[in-house]
């Protein structure tokens, strides 16, 4: 029969994988992709949601299109486990499916205890919203129930992690709603890191718009001795303790625990070959996206989609030798910090035997004029659209 390629997880990397799979090989191999969710929320521009600029249902993407036009097999299922030896995948509801080649990308888990008084029963309380949909909802709903002058805790987590700029866009987009709002209010980052993602650009734009509203404490003021009371809604850092009405603890990440209950991870993530993202552990299983240690590469939307168009293009040529061409990547990781005020960041990268190497990037400046950032937030709408589409069809 027809060579089988199985995706687990439907979400940025998954569904570009088969999507681009299923396409290319017009029938000549049997795609299958396993994803619990019927709707996928994209974490990409759920910030701009807490902030007002976008409404929920715009995040929300079904597979409808990549079964109808791709004919891909999609089970909404989770993977419970993989046996490499028989090549077969287990199903939550029961069962088993076979592949040629698995391609897994199923995102990130928390690391347990990373935030002490913190663990997943506590996310009604106080939300991660690092994972998009009804945690980016109740981080919302929180946000507008605060009381006037109300304190806004959130805990940054440690690198690496998804999305480098997603808690500072975050902070600039509750600090845009705050002002109009709640403009007496405060928020309060304790962040373990010494540096960010983007932080001059981020800190300027602070001053500039929310002067006052934001804190950021951090290592050398005891962020990293930070523990949360969700019964009292307190955070300690280092000792002080702060009465918050609205906690965000974005915990310590690894990768989805498919990754290490399939034995391909080395610490928290899954190492992989860059010129394929196939793993170091097995050749038949290629890893993607936030899951993978890849090297140079930011745990992005964007470098997942890039990862994996270059995947589709290895495994098609293994299973129906079709023409593959040499791994090139790229990401840009757009923020928004106030009404049209876009940065970005990016780079393109190549493969090397080592890893996923940067060859040249780009950033945002501070002291850019309004229409170079209104420019950027606007590229960054066409973006969303291209690249959803890219996954979803
Ligand atoms: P995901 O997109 O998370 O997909 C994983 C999928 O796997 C999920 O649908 C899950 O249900 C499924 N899954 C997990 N385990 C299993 C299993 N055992 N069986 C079956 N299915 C499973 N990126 C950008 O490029 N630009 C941005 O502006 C941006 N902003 C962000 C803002 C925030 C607040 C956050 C949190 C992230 C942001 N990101 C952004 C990052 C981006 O969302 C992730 O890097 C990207 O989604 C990673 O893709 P992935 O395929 O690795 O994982």
């Amino acid at each position: 029969g027809k060579p089988r390629v199985v995706v687990v997880g439907g979400g940025a990397g998954g569904a570009t994988a088969a999507r681009y799979i299923a396409k290319d090989s017009e029938g000549a191999i049997d795609v299958t992709l396993i994803e619990p969710s019927r709707t996928y929320y994209t974490c990409f521009f759920s910030n701009l949601y807490l902030g007002g600029f976008r409404e929920l249902e715009s995040l929300a993407h079904g597979y409808g299109t990549l079964a109808a036009e791709h004919g891909i097999n999609v089970v909404h299922d989770w993977a419970t486990g993989v046996d490499r030896d028989a090549r077969t995948v287990a199903l939550a509801g029961g069962g088993s499916v076979p592949y040629d080649r698995l391609i897994l990308s199923p995102g990130i888990d928390f690391v347990d205890g990373s935030v002490p008084g913190w663990g997943l029963e506590h996310q009604d309380v106080m939300p991660h919203a690092y994972k998009a949909g009804t945690q980016t909802e109740l981080l919302k709903a929180q946000v507008m129930a605060m009381p006037e002058g109300g304190t806004f805790v959130m805990v940054a987590p440690p690198n690496p992690y998804r999305c480098p700029p997603g808690p500072y866009e975050r902070v600039s987009m509750i600090a845009n709603y705050l002002k109009a709002n709640n403009p007496t209010a405060k928020i309060i980052i304790a962040d373990p890191k010494e540096k960010f993602s983007k932080q001059a650009l981020f800190e300027e734009g602070w001053q500039k718009h929310y002067s006052g509203m934001i804190e950021r404490i951090g290592p050398d003021f005891g962020a990293g001795n930070t523990s949360v009371d969700a019964a009292s809604m307190t955070v300690d850092i280092d000792g002080e303790v702060i009465e918050a009405d609205v906690v965000n603890v974005i915990p310590a990440q690894k990768a989805g625990r498919i990754c290490s209950e399939a034995g391909l991870t080395e610490g928290d993530w899954a190492p992989v070959n860059a010129a394929d993202m196939s793993s170091k552990m097995d050749e038949a299983v290629h890893i993607l996206g936030d899951a993978s240690a890849q090297g140079d590469m930011p745990k992005s939307g964007f470098s997942a989609n890039s990862q994996a168009k270059v995947c589709a293009m290895a495994v098609r040529g293994a299973l129906t030798g079709s023409r593959v061409f040499p791994a090139r990547f790229n990401n840009t990781c757009w923020s928004l910090i106030s009404g049209e005020d876009g940065v970005k960041v990016g780079a393109a990268y190549e493969a090397t035997d080592e890893k996923i190497a940067s060859t040249e990037g780009f950033i945002s400046q501070t002291g850019e004029d309004p229409a170079t950032r209104k420019a950027t937030y606007e590229e960054s709408l066409g973006w969303y659209r291209a690249i959803t589409e890219d996954m979803f069809g």
